[in-house]
């Protein structure tokens, strides 16, 4: 790779001065190694052919859990920094993953255009022509920190089956190949009943064009005035200057080839990726993903969706979802992403100074809001069915959806892939209103429901309490916990009582309501949308296929995952294949026969009529 590598065998944890990666003696082996599942389409991208290519192959666990290394291996460690939750961090690195080496891409006839392969779309592509692959959960490395450098199922369970998800809904995003499970056994979190919880140590096996991220530039970033802290390689400029142009040769070589100037050069890399990122997360916010640790570590120099960790899809529309419980100040949220990634090409931005000039790069971020909203209208606008003509009351036509979603508490999913369902104008007469209200509602939360997410999770005598004792005593009040989590508790409250009060015709009068004043505007529109039209039939069809290749019929609930999660820690690794084959095709009509013969497991058939 043409960087320098720290030459030392040892493991220890330490800080790695002067190089980007540290070479690994080996990762280390566990007992018993088996698959839990396989992704034939990821790995098909390094030519290897389906599942049995790895699971036919008596040493196939054996090589992917790291317990053998396999014959041409290259084992590294990746020395990166980062901003966490604001921060910057310092050293941070691989602590848990282990570079295998690359993989050169068989020629490109064999990965597109096979009967089950989609097509790859923009950010999906590869152009460096081979495979960065990893194992996530090998051991320790010298970045491993205070940590082991372990996995357990449920995390490898969840990176697997998101990866693959996100790929599948045409998201950029690093692949996961395989998870392999063990009897060596790692202790995490202590079980309620006080004992330690014993958990089976596991792996993913990652496969990228590349894992280079923002903060693979952090490493040579100057002291910080508030942490004080410094990157590892800081001064070693010569080695950014390596890494800047590796990244921009290998992976966007027509920016490379298309500028002579040096500086030109690295503001259209900048000007990229800051492109890569707005249209990435446009993505996820039209899906109702939530990344959920939105680090500068954590965010690709590609574009791509990077470390599945406590992520979560969106059931009922909450502009406020957060997905990770140490985010207290909701940092990370669904509204947050998109300027939060704003702020991290910022950082990024510093890292590159100055072989980036920081008024150049002011001049980028300035387009980055845009980028952004750009490619978020353009993909509502197809979610909605508007594809004839755009309006600039479109806008507020979505904002009144995505309200109505909150106001009644309806499933984000379910309810985008009803929207299709709703009729023309063309083809409606009286009563189709009342119609498509009905159908709606069906997505909405019931009084049940809706009492059930908004109760406090604190007992209301013991907040009270702990409000009086906080009272004018700011240290205190830090203590009890954070501000935010108590606000949040006595909104929860406060909607409670509210909620008391209503009973769920009521409720079910008012979410009507709601969504019959939203259908009437959005046929109005879709009238204007029909104008003109000679074959109004064939725009329809087309409006419909549209509709349902941007609306994903299943996406990965979190009780989806932890179904599968808790059916793998008792052995039966079937449901987490089974939900992958479903998630494999999220834009699909309907659930396949055998999909419906095991619904009562809980699958994401009845995810869609039991939001
Ligand atoms: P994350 O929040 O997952 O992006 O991780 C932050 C840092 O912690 C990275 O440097 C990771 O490599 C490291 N890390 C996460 N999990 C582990 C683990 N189990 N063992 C060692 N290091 C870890
Ligand atoms: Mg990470
Ligand atoms: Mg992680």
């Amino acid at each position: 790779r043409r960087l320098p590598l720290d030459s030392s065998e040892e493991p220890g944890v330490r800080s790695v001065k002067g190089a980007c990666f540290s070479i690994l003696s080996r990762p280390q082996p566990v007992v018993n190694p088996r698959f839990v599942a396989v992704s034939g389409r990821a790995l098909s991208l390094l030519g290897l052919d389906g599942p049995e290519s790895v699971t036919g192959d008596p040493l196939g666990a054996e090589y992917l859990s790291g317990s053998r290394v396999l014959p041409g291996s290259q084992l590294a460690a990746h020395c990166y920094c980062g901003h966490q939750f604001g921060q910057f961090a310092g050293q941070l690195g691989d602590g848990a993953a282990c570079y295998l080496g690359e993989v050169k891409a068989p020629p490109a006839v064999d990965r597109r255009g096979a009967p089950d392969q989609p097509p790859l779309l923009p950010g999906q592509e590869n152009p460096s022509g081979r495979w960065e692959i990893q194992l996530k959960g090998a051991g320790k490395t010298p970045f491993s920190r205070q940590a082991d450098g372990r996995k357990v199922l449920r995390s490898s369970i969840r990176e697997f089956l998101c990866s693959e998800a996100i790929f599948a809904l045409g998201i950029p995003t690093t692949r996961a190949g395989s998870v392999v499970t063990s009897d060596t056994r790692v202790i995490r979190d202590i079980h309620y009943d006080g004992n330690p919880l014993n958990e089976r140590c596991s792996m993913v096996f990652r496969i990228a064009p590349t894992f280079l991220r923002f903060g693979s530039f952090e490493i040579f970033k100057p002291a910080d005035e508030t942490t004080e802290r410094q990157g590892p390689s800081y001064g070693h400029d010569h080695i950014r200057g390596q890494m800047l142009d590796y990244v921009i040769e290998t992976f966007y070589p027509e920016i490379q080839q298309n500028h002579t100037d040096r500086v030109e050069r690295n503001v259209a890399f900048f000007r990229e990726v800051t492109l890569r990122t707005a249209r990435l997360v446009s993505q996820w916010q039209c899906v109702g993903f939530c990344h959920g640790v939105l680090n500068t570590d954590n965010m690709s120099i590609l574009g791509l969706t990077l470390d599945y960790g406590p992520f979560g899809f969106m059931d009922r529309f909450d502009p406020d979802f957060i997905c990770n419980t140490s985010d207290n100040s909701g940092r990370y949220s669904y509204q947050a992403q998109p300027a939060v990634c704003g702020w991290n090409l910022g950082k990024l931005a510093e890292a590159l100074a100055p072989e980036l000039p920081p008024h150049r790069a002011e001049a980028v971020l300035e387009e980055y809001m845009d980028l952004y909203n750009g490619f978020y209208l353009g993909t509502m606008r197809k979610k909605l069915g508007l594809l004839q003509k755009e309006e600039p009351e479109d806008e507020t036509l979505i904002t009144t959806l995505l309200q109505t979603m909150h106001n009644t508490g309806a499933d984000f999913t379910a309810t985008f892939r009803s929207l299709g369902l709703i009729p023309c104008p063309a083809e409606g007469e009286e009563g189709v209103v009342q119609e498509a209200t009905d159908l709606l509602l069906k997505q909405c939360t019931s009084l049940k429901e809706l009492r059930l997410a908004n109760k406090p999770s604190m007992d209301p005598r013991e907040l009270a309490m702990l409000l009086s004792m906080a009272q004018g005593n700011p240290r205190l009040f830090q203590m009890i916990s954070d501000q935010k989590t108590i606000a949040r508790q006595l909104e929860k409250l406060g909607k409670t009582q509210e909620l008391a009060k209503i009973n769920q015709q009521e409720l079910r009068a008012k979410q009507a309501e709601e969504w019959t004043s939203w259908i009437v505007s959005y046929r109005k529109r879709l009238a204007r949308e029909l104008e003109g039209q000679n074959n109004v039939q064939e725009v329809l069809e087309d409006r419909l296929r549209a509709m349902n290749s941007a609306n994903p019929r299943v996406v990965l609930r979190n009780y989806i995952a932890q179904n599968a999660i808790e059916a793998a820690e008792n052995g039966d690794f079937s449901e987490v294949q089974r939900v992958l084959k479903v998630l494999e095709d999220p834009f699909s009509a309907g659930p396949s026969a055998e999909e419906h013969g095991r619904v009562g497991s809980g699958c994401a058939e009845e995810a869609e009529e039991e939001p």
